[in-house]
């Protein structure tokens, strides 16, 4: 007998017909003899929905009573499972984050998990009834309701699955595993039987929305087992997230494609050239609360440099606000800007032994006619910034000059 956390995503449970479906799969794994703990998220587009009537009323919602809002999406689906699930025979009991007590700490819109008290959860497991909970959402110490982020569901699962020593946690979604890059976009993109934690990482983090990024590193970090597979299917083994010890098959170079068209960049013209100036620009912005992703400063002339960087594009208004004062401060010369640029990656583990990769990359993007603006690396991985029009070329391209589209 196994402990399996599954999570099924929005379209996964995006009609009656469809929790239906969510039920008799639970109720398979449940006749096999498993424990079986489902997280849900709220139906496809629902989130979406409540987030626009908030900014009919709010241009900027108030976060505590967004996430108010926004969580209620996820109380629907769980209730509607656990009917679901007793049509189907089973015992069943759904739990909202509080209920559970996922314990987050107060960033509303996108708070942490702290800790998560599984005894309840436990308690019914063991007398076999199959516990549902509510994905997204959490409750802080003085039991205020949080949200953990867009895409936060995944990492309700993966905590719950740490949470309860499970032997694995499921990813279900409308895809069936992890693809060289969204299949959406390349057709030719090819479903991976495993990927390294790490590479899993980078691709979440650069903007492939299949896991969450955060649930990655909690996966990571507990040692969860974990699969993302298809809701649509019955059969299929999905993609396994491995730990690179545990991987002993021939390892690709390359193992996948991402892109994010969240991106917006700043450049500072005319910096004065001289030590602190760096930090007089972005002391601001992250004390603003805003990551700074991408920086690139060139070599001075004339005693002047240009600085450019990229944020998120939620935080580009309030980036460009921010360094109003900071510009007339360190008397630069002016500030161009705009967040209508894409950053594409390529990433894999197997970049760390092998040269041209970066020059391969660049070669194609040339081919094809589209300008670098920027470009940062790391041991596993390689960022580009280009005009945001020519995204999904750019990944097509770059997919087929790493044949990604080739099996291993
Ligand atoms: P869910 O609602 O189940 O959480 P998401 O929409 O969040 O589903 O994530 C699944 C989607 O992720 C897929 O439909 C696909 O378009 C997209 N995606 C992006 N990159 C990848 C990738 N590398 N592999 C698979 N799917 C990807
Ligand atoms: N419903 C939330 C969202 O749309 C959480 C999730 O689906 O994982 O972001
Ligand atoms: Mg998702």
């Amino acid at each position: 007998m196994a402990l399996i956390v599954q999570k099924y995503g929005g379209t996964s449970v995006g009609s009656p017909e469809r929790i239906q479906n969510v039920a008799k799969r639970v109720a398979r794994w449940h006749g096999q003899g498993h424990q079986v703990v489902v997280v849900v998220s709220a139906m496809s587009g629902e989130t979406n929905r409540l987030i626009a009537l908030a900014k009919q009323l709010q241009d900027q919602p108030d976060p505590r009573e967004l996430d108010v809002v926004i969580s209620t999406g996820e109380q629907v689906t769980i209730g509607l499972l656990a009917m679901a699930l007793k049509e189907v025979g089973l015992k069943a009991r759904s739990y909202t984050g509080s209920q559970v007590r996922i314990v987050t700490d107060s960033a509303f819109t996108k708070a942490r998990i702290l800790k998560i008290d599984e005894q309840l959860l436990r308690a019914d497991l063991d007398e076999g009834t199959v516990v549902v909970v509510a994905g997204f959402q959490g409750v802080d110490e003085s039991g205020n309701i949080t949200t953990l982020g867009r895409g936060g569901s995944d990492t309700t699962g993966v905590a719950l699955a740490a949470a309860l020593k499970a032997d694995e946690c499921q990813i279900y979604t409308d895809v069936d595993g992890v693809y060289t890059t969204d299949p959406r976009i390349v057709p030719e993109a090819r479903r991976l039987s495993s990927i390294t934690f790490e590479e899993m990482l980078e691709l979440a983090s650069l903007g492939s929305k299949v896991l969450q990024t955060r649930s990655v590193e909690f996966a990571g970090k507990y040692k969860v087992r974990l699969r993302v597979l298809s809701s649509f299917e019955d059969e299929g083994e999905g993609t396994l997230i491995t730990f690179e010890e545990d991987r002993k098959m021939e390892q690709a170079i390359i193992s996948g494609i991402a892109f994010s068209r969240d991106e917006a960049k700043i450049t500072i013209l005319g910096v004065p050239d001289r030590p602190g100036i760096a930090y007089q620009i972005l002391g601001p912005v992250g004390d603003a609360n805003v990551d700074v992703d991408m920086i690139v400063q060139n070599v001075g002339h004339d005693g002047l440099t240009d600085f450019s960087f990229t944020v998120h594009r939620n935080d580009y208004q309030k980036t460009l606000k921010t360094l109003e004062p900071v510009i007339k401060h360190i008397q630069a010369r002016g500030i161009v800007s705009g967040d209508k640029i894409a950053k594409v990656s390529v990433v894999g583990v197997g970049m760390r032994s092998h040269a041209g990769i970066a020059s391969t990359a660049f070669r194609t993007l040339a081919e094809e006619g589209i300008n670098i603006e920027m470009i940062s690396t790391s041991e596993i991985k390689i960022s580009i910034v280009i005009d945001e029009k020519y995204t999904e070329l750019a990944v097509r391209v770059l997919h087929k000059a790493f044949h990604l589209e080739q099996p291993v």
